[in-house]
């Protein structure tokens, strides 16, 4: 039985749905992202799982109790923020004790609890500071062990890590993911950064304009979309638009590819970056009008047949200059998307 199940949960404020009727169930332990442009309506879905906001209809379950109708205090249900939201006059110790007091913990078992949280997120050296004279990554890990203290059925993450900058990001990353093998703890995580929901979740819930658009694993969404939406915001692409003739297609700048399935007239494809492969050819059909190299890969963009095509190859390869001509091949087989209005990046 799922531990996080969600029946057809939806919210509207007026005429605009925030949320369209939703359906979704989280194991127990499993770590599942909600990944989608701003608007698409994550904070929604947040606040009417704490409880701060009432759905306009559906049910929310946990851990088999119907919550959607009790007060904030009483779902089972730690949050993490992204401003971490510590108490400013308490101590590391005392932040994390708050909760625990509130709900009448015996006092041994708080004790036990603190210090299990505090060894587990690397805070003994803390415990006695105040948080103005923490780190930002420091003050995120005590909110984060504030809510691993309580035990709860459910651990929501609102873009904890976006107020860190890029290296902090990497390493707290890590430790949570770390934290959540430890620890075990059912989780929901919100964000609208597709590295971080590729690189931690067990699935991804990919939403756009108030509708789960697709949910899969990291793996599953990256390599096989059923969407146009899911290809491009996960990750970068090339969308084209093909003539299939049953299993192949006409690609714009000439030649055949194969398709993943049998399709007839116009359909939607997605040709990721990395499975382009140039080749240098001074009668080329296309030119490389930018190149950029990166480190581990390098980036070029290729012009040809009246198209920007992105193109990356690894950053052990020589790397191409501006101006060289180039032929393309597309490798593998070629993924027919679904379009359904919902295709394009987001803002
Ligand atoms: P962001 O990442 O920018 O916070 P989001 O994905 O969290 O975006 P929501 O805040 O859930 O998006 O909003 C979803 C939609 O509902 C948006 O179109 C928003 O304008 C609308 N909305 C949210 N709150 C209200 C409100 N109180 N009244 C009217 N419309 C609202």
């Amino acid at each position: 039985m799922a531990e996080l199940d969600l029946r057809a949960l939806t919210k509207s404020f007026g005429a605009t749905v925030a949320l369209h009727p939703t359906s979704l169930q989280v194991k127990k332990g499993e770590f599942v992202t909600v990944l989608g442009p701003s608007g698409c309506g994550k904070s929604t879905l947040l606040r009417l799982l704490m409880g701060i906001m009432s759905a306009s209809g559906g049910e929310i379950h946990l851990a088999g109790q119907r919550i959607d109708g009790l007060a904030p205090e009483k779902r089972d249900i730690a949050m993490v923020f992204q401003s971490y939201a510590l108490f400013p006059h308490m101590s590391v110790r005392k932040n994390l004790a708050f909760g625990l007091k509130m709900r009448k913990v015996a006092k041994d078992e708080q004790t036990r609890r603190i210090e299990h949280a505090l060894e587990i997120c690397n805070l003994r050296p803390y415990v006695d500071r105040m948080p103005r004279q923490l780190s930002g990554g420091q003050q995120q890990r005590v909110a984060l062990a504030r809510a691993i203290v309580m035990q709860p059925s459910l651990l929501l993450f609102d873009e904890p890590l976006s107020n860190l900058d890029a290296k902090l990001r990497d390493s707290l990353r890590h430790d949570l993911l770390a934290l959540h093998q430890k620890t075990g703890s059912t989780s929901l995580y919100v964000t609208h950064d597709q590295t971080e929901a590729m690189a931690m979740s067990d699935r991804i819930v990919v939403m756009n304009a108030g509708r789960v658009v697709e949910i899969g694993t990291p793996v599953e969404l990256y390599r096989n979309p059923a969407h146009a939406f899911t290809a491009s915001f996960l990750g970068q692409t090339n969308l084209l638009s093909v003539n299939a003739y049953g299993s192949t297609c006409g690609l714009p700048w000439g030649g055949v590819g194969h398709l993943d399935m049998l399709a007839h007239g116009l359909v939607s494809i997605s040709l990721r970056p990395e499975n382009i492969m140039l080749h240098d050819a001074p009668d080329g059909a296309g030119e490389i009008i930018a190149a950029s190299f990166m480190g581990a890969h390098a980036h070029y963009i290729i012009r040809i047949a009246g198209m920007d095509l992105q193109v990356t190859r690894s950053g052990a390869e020589a790397v191409l200059e501006t101006g060289t001509r180039v032929n393309l091949t597309a490798l593998g087989p070629l993924r027919i998307l679904k379009t359904d209005g919902l295709e394009g990046k987001a803002a």
